[in-house]
Parts: structure tokens; sequence; C-alpha cells
């Protein structure tokens, strides 16, 4: 799409560009993807069950660049210390706080970023980082230190609440999407072809089964999701959580103040190209299906003007899985 460095292109052939380009490329694609998740987050809190306290920072590591590119990181984004600030989400605590993307951090609230476990050349220290930070009071202050341009500063942030998530950009990831119960990972591929509205669509889909349980639930069931996710008794419980996905996303996006048609309009593109391809076409129900449901769903959505909506999926995420997905279809 215009107005964005085609990332995968980047990707491949890093030699083709400087380093400071491919590293701002790559700067950008996490904050739209960042932005996105932040978003949804926050404006969905009523309907999570988890919740922490949201900081508005996108962070990074040195140890997540490669020996090729380390030196040129550390020099472009000024790290002094392993975790630093990639950037910060718009009229976030940490923008109105003062913080300033390339600041490199010390200490936020009780959290020591010298401390922190991990090998040298992982991300374990960025993962540490983000999951101290998150398991942080929503509901007091934090005192920050911080480095910039060699000095040390101080600020207090004030944290608001978000639902417990992450939400990452998988460089190389193409078109996979995927949700373990905590994160949300997408692939660079969406990012090149999908406006930020598309995009929101298919992360809240994802953020919809980490909302719902639906790892958890699956388990629970005892669901193969190997080779067999398209066989026997697994079909049902899988249909039945991508259904479920696909109709509270559109909630997310509402409440989210997104366009929720989006989700209709990025179907309608990846359905034909894609999703015989990516996405398991038996455990999936058909593209034109999820279509046709998301727009029965947007037609309800659209006569309602209270946020946030929380739909009644919600007040059922504590009941076992029962496989019922044809009554939540609607076929096209
Ligand atoms: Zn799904």
């Amino acid at each position: 799409m215009s107005g964005f460095i085609a990332l995968a292109a980047l990707v491949a052939s890093p030699a083709q560009a400087d380093d400071t380009s491919l590293l701002e490329a790559v700067r950008s694609a996490d904050m739209r993807v960042a932005g996105i998740g932040w978003r949804l987050a926050t404006a969905n809190v009523r309907l999570c069950d988890r919740i922490e306290a949201g900081v508005g920072l996108q962070l990074h590591t040195l140890d997540q660049f490669d020996a090729g590119t380390r030196e040129s990181a550390r020099a472009h984004f000024r790290f002094a210390t392993p975790v630093a600030v990639e950037g910060l989400l718009p009229d976030g605590p940490a923008e109105r706080a003062g913080l300033h993307a390339d600041d490199s951090l010390v200490r936020l609230g009780t959290v020591d970023i010298a401390a922190l476990p991990g090998k040298p050349g992982s991300t374990d220290k960025l993962v540490a980082a983000q999951l101290a930070i998150a398991a942080l009071p929503a509901d007091a202050p934090i005192e920050v230190e911080a480095i910039r341009a060699g000095s040390p500063i101080r600020v207090t942030l004030v944290p608001v609440p978000a639902c417990k998530s992450r939400f990452e950009l998988e460089l190389d990831g193409g078109f996979g999407a995927s949700a373990d119960g905590t994160m949300v990972q997408i692939g660079s591929g969406f990012l090149d072809d999908y406006s930020d509205d598309q995009l929101a669509a298919v992360i809240a889909h994802e953020f919809s089964h980490n909302i719902l349980h639906h790892r958890d639930r699956l388990e629970a069931r005892g669901v193969d999701y190997g080779l067999l996710a398209g066989f026997g008794a697994n079909v049902q419980y899988f249909r039945q959580t991508e259904v479920q996905a696909d109709l509270l996303s559109i909630y997310l996006l509402a409440n989210a103040d997104y366009p929720i048609r989006a989700t209709v309009a990025f179907w309608k593109h990846f359905g034909p190209s894609k999703a015989g391809g990516i996405l398991r076409s038996r455990s999936h129900p058909a593209w034109r299906d999820r279509v046709a449901t998301l727009e029965a769903e947007a037609a309800k959505i659209e006569k309602l003007s209270n946020r946030p909506l929380v739909p009644a999926l919600i007040a059922d995420r504590g009941k076992p899985l029962d496989g019922d997905w044809q009554s939540i279809l609607v076929r096209h």
C-alpha cells in the first residue's frame, strides 16, 4: 500500500536499503501494530477480565537485532541500556509524561531494567520488561528513570487500565496471524497489503481469541492443534471459536471507533486470494459464510450508539465450548 515502505521487500533484501531506512521501516511497522493494539486494548477494558497498567510504550531491545545490524541499531536508536523506547502510543500515559522515542530505560517503578533476567542475544530481557511493567499496579503513578541523549531524566507517568495483551509484528511472518492466550502476532505481509482499518480487523479477530480464552477452552476439550485439526470432533470446536472471534471482533472495533465493515472489506479481499492456503480450510468456516456472518452482525451493531458494547459472548466465556458453530454462522 502507498505511504509505507514495502516491508517485505526490505526484509527480504536488506542490502538494498541503507541501515537507517531499514531500521525506520521496522520501527514504523512495529508502531502501526502497537498503535492498533493499544487502541483496541484500552477501548475494550470492560470486555476483558485480565487488566494491566497501560503505559503506552512500545519497547525494543538491542538484542533483537542480528549481528549485521546491531551496531547501526545501537547508534541509530541511541541504546544506552538493554531496553529502550521504540515509540510512544498516541496520547498515551508515556507521551503525556514527556517520554520520547529513543529514551533508554533504567527503571520503571519497581522494575529495574539492568536486573531483568535474560540471555544476551535473545529477546528475554525485552519480554521480561514487558511482563514486569504489565504487572505493576494499574492505579498508581509510576516513576520512570531513563537516559536521553546521554543524560539521565526522570518523569512520572499515570497508567490507564488496558486489557492484558501484547501485540507483536512478526517480520518474515507473511500472512500468518496467531493468538496464544496472552499475545497477538501479525505477519508483516498484512502491513503491505491492507489499510490500518483492515489491519485492525485482523488484529481484533486474534485479540478476540484471547479475550474469550479460546486457547484454554480448546485445550479443555482436548483438541488437536496439529494435522488432525481439520478432522473428527476437532472441527466443530475450532469452527465455533473462529465464528465467535469473528463476531466479537466487530464489537472490539466498534468500541475502539474503527469502521466495523473493515472486517467485511478485509475478507472480501483476503478470502479469494489466501483463505484456501494459509488457513486450515476444514477447521475454518468458508470465507463467504464468514462475510455473511460479519455483515449480519454489523447490521445489528450499526443501530446501537452506546459504548462500550458488551456482547453475550463475554458472559459465556466461562462455559465449556459446546461445538455449536452452525447456529451462529450465517450462510451466504
Ligand atoms: Zn481465528
